[in-house]
């Protein structure tokens, strides 16, 4: 909570907006194919691998970029086009 309010609080200090998304399964789904499943994820070694289409990066970075998808699919919905 005291996260959110900081971020919250930066985005507007930058003229921007702050969305809060459920970050169930960030760190185990594919951003590129959605295939999601725990194995993609060795969370030990800090490694994502996707057991569908094989797409592999950092797990931090993949949990971020389906955060930042879940943000534009919020936006899209809003906004009537999804
Ligand atoms: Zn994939």
């Amino acid at each position: 909570y005291q996260l959110r309010q900081m971020v919250t609080y930066k985005a507007k200090l930058a003229g921007s907006m702050a969305i809060a998304v459920d970050p169930k399964h960030t760190s185990q789904a594919c951003p590129l194919c959605r295939h999601t499943a725990k194995e993609n994820r060795d969370k030990r070694r800090h490694r994502f691998r996707c057991q569908a289409c094989g797409y592999a990066s950092n797990d931090d970075r993949i949990g971020a970029m389906n955060l930042c998808l879940k943000g534009k699919e919020y936006l899209l919905e809003g906004a009537g086009l999804a």
